[in-house]
């Protein structure tokens, strides 16, 4: 196999080194990742700025871009081939329930889905310490079944492993996305040059713990796996939202529709 692999917490991250890791017993490893941590920017692809790869290695690229830039251009540029997987991670910290709409490292990973390739997004979760070497096994066994059986078309999935500092490990479960609620502080502080900034804090956490959502799953020491993909469609509200597939202008507006039915 074929594998490449990105994160969001940057080239030097250790996650990053425990995820190569693992990928290299299962074929040829390119790596492409950003060159500073880029955390919480979701899918966002880089179009005003020039991205410089700078070579770390055989098969190693340092971008000035986010993951999904990463991959895109690791796919399309850098790599000498089609790779057969995408993977991102190991991301230090949760990425549960909304998070997924802010993870760089769930943007990575959709990025290869968009390509057309299978791709997993990894996270470890923890209170403070982040034993990636602990997690490698359970790293291995999720890309031991993806590299064995084929993914769904366009559909990725989201891994969040939990450390034993969150809870002892007790198998793994197949998830929905949970509720997860950040504290909406903003702390706002001056500079050492008397300018003033603002920071988003939301430290604090308020989360679902039903069993079958993520969020519950990792506290009950469950690796959740969570299909996830980029059709942000609500295709169930269509009926409720029927309305506007025959609103009309009143007729005394100054605009006016010419009959588009
Ligand atoms: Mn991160």
């Amino acid at each position: 196999m074929r594998i490449l692999v990105t994160n969001d917490d940057g080239i030097l991250s250790p996650g990053l080194d425990s995820l190569v890791r693992v990928a290299r017993r299962f074929g040829e490893v390119f790596v492409v990742a950003p060159d500073v941590e880029r955390s919480g920017v979701s899918h966002a692809i880089t179009l005003t700025e020039p991205l410089r790869a700078r070579e770390m290695g055989p098969g190693c690229w340092a971008l000035s871009g986010t993951p999904a830039d990463c991959v895109f251009i690791g796919l399309n540029h850098l790599l000498p081939s089609r790779p057969d997987l995408v993977l991102a991670g190991v991301n230090r910290g949760p990425n549960l329930g909304f998070d997924v709409l802010y993870s760089g490292t769930v943007g990575g990973a959709m990025e290869g889905t968009i390509q057309g390739l299978p791709a997993v997004a990894f996270s470890l979760v923890s209170a403070g310490t982040f034993p990636f070497a602990w997690s490698e096994p359970v790293v291995d066994r999720i890309i031991r079944d993806v590299a064995a059986h084929s993914m769904p078309d366009g559909v990725m999935l989201n891994v969040n492993i939990p450390a034993p500092d969150v809870a002892p490990l007790r198998g793994f479960r197949l998830t929905r996305l949970g509720n997860r609620f950040y504290s909406s502080d903003v702390i706002h502080r001056t500079d050492p040059r008397g300018g003033e900034y603002l920071w988003i804090g939301g430290t604090r956490v308020t989360m679902e713990s039903a069993p079958d959502a993520d969020t519950g799953a990792i506290h009950e020491g469950f690796v959740s796996v969570t299909p996830v993909k980029p059709d942000l469609m609500a295709r169930e509200a269509m009926p409720a939202l029927a309305r506007y597939d025959a609103m009309t202008m009143p007729p005394d507006s100054a605009a006016s529709l010419e009959g588009n039915r």
